[in-house]
């Protein structure tokens, strides 16, 4: 009797949801890999025999842990953590911390098991983790910030290492989080291991261009998208949503290939400048002043600010490049895209679009690129810090630079190519998860069952 794969993935797909009920974001995240592996499993029904894809979707280790800090008033405040150690087949668990009170296992979840194939597209040797903690750094001080993360790295730190687990930032965690965490795991250990965390600052282990790397590398996935085409963003309006890391420089990227930006958001609502965002009022007010996005048009009054993010993908243009967070564009907003004419979508954030979003992208001919390939670049370039680290040198901005930009072209090559194999041409959504998936599984063959 020939093998059903469709039968089998949807049987797998009914165990996760079952074994790990109310946990919307990680079903969410795992039906769009399975639904794309169904033609795999047709033509290699060896994968199913072996259970990789029962093996892939149990992380390999969980945890959570109280993290107990004092607030500024003397009183004592305890958060929730995470970590997930999702899969170790192809190299060190690696995946970003994300510090936001939506956090919890499903959201963590949902990251980690991404995690696991956009890692495996990059082609550098990292495994798939990741991590966070319920905290809210909005409006904390920096001495708060700094006593948080010490309790969350005190605890954490028993989990990681440069040869086990190697966290980084996400949402609410940058270089000043990172900076800390690093100092109170060097105090805890005793010894300068450089490659336990990256994003870490330039003066002390950090790679040039890491911090620019998720941001650019998105806009150089879209940018591989457009040439396909025979289009550039080359005098195209661009709306970029969020203000954080990831869309600074998906801005500032933008911006250098010829393109306008005419908004950008952040939790509470968004601008619009007809005359084009200034990147570096919106780096200022956002990294140095840590202020809302709102203020903005107190120094451009030709901007417009209106309350509430979602209501970003209204306005008319030809390029999205979502750079919030995870499901930020419906089906409603979705459609409202494409009435407007939008040629293409490239996911700077994790799983901005839902899965009704990219049917309605996919069903219009827009160019759509996944997260998990066009926001790799931020990861990709974490795995030059450890490799950097390791043989102790750094190399130029421009050095890392170009191998970025190296790493963002062969992740959307083996996209389409596979997408081309498995016979749904275009859908970089089914390219990059058969990619993905191929590496791990054939690693997870060579190392049997365990
Ligand atoms: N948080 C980023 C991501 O979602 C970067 C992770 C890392 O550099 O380890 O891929």
């Amino acid at each position: 009797q020939a093998f059903k794969a469709a039968q089998y993935v949807q049987s797998v797909y009914e165990t996760v949801i079952s074994r790990n009920p109310n946990e919307s974001e990680f079903h969410q995240a795992v039906k769009e890999i399975l639904d794309s592996l169904i033609p795999v499993f047709e033509k290699h029904p060896h994968y199913a025999e072996q259970g990789i894809l029962e093996r892939l979707v149990e992380p390999e280790r969980m945890v959570s842990f109280r993290i107990p800090w004092v607030d500024d008033q003397g009183k004592v405040r305890v958060n929730r953590g995470f970590r997930v150690q999702f899969n170790s087949a192809i190299g060190p668990y690696k995946g970003g911390l994300r510090f936001h009170p939506s956090v919890n296992a499903s959201i963590i979840k949902f990251l980690g098991f991404e995690q696991i194939f956009k890692n495996a597209l990059t082609g550098q040797a990292i495994g798939g983790g990741k991590g966070g903690s319920d905290f809210d750094p909005k409006g904390k001080s920096d001495g708060e910030i700094m006593r948080f993360t010490q309790s969350f790295m005190t605890e954490l730190s028993k989990y990681i290492g440069q040869d086990t687990d190697v966290p980084a930032g996400d949402i609410g965690v940058g270089g000043r989080e990172i900076g800390y965490m690093f100092g109170q795991y060097k105090r805890l250990r005793g010894a300068y291991e450089a490659g336990v965390l990256t994003g870490k600052g330039i003066g002390y282990g950090g790679s040039l261009a890491r911090t620019e790397a998720t941001g650019y590398g998105c806009v150089y996935f879209a940018n591989e998208m457009l040439q396909s085409k025979g289009l550039s963003f080359q005098g195209k309006r661009v709306v970029v949503s969020g203000s954080g890391n990831v869309s600074i420089y998906a801005m500032e990227k933008a911006i250098q290939f010829g393109a306008k930006v005419v908004a950008c958001s952040d939790s509470n609502g968004y601008v619009y400048d007809p005359h084009g965002i200034d990147v570096n009022t919106v780096k200022r007010l956002k990294e140095v002043e840590r202020k809302r996005i709102s203020e903005y048009v107190d120094e451009h009054p030709h901007a417009q600010y209106t309350e509430g993010c979602s209501d970003i993908w209204s306005i008319k243009c030809d390029i999205a490049l979502p750079c919030a967070t995870q499901n930020e564009i419906d089906e409603e907003s979705a459609k409202l895209l494409v009435s407007h004419g939008v040629l293409a979508v490239s996911e700077g954030a994790n799983m901005p679009s839902t899965l009704a979003a990219i049917d309605v992208f996919h069903e219009h001919g827009v160019l759509f690129g996944p997260a998990k390939a066009a926001n790799a670049g931020g990861v990709a370039v974490s795995a030059l810090e450890m490799a950097q680290n390791g043989m102790r040198l750094s190399w130029s901005f421009e050095e890392v630079d170009a191998k970025l930009h190296d790493i963002m072209r062969n992740i959307y090559n083996s996209s389409v190519r596979a997408a081309e194999v498995y016979g749904r041409p275009g859908n970089l959504v089914v390219g990059a998860n058969i990619a993905g998936f191929q590496r791990v599984a054939n690693a997870m063959l060579a190392q049997g069952i365990v």
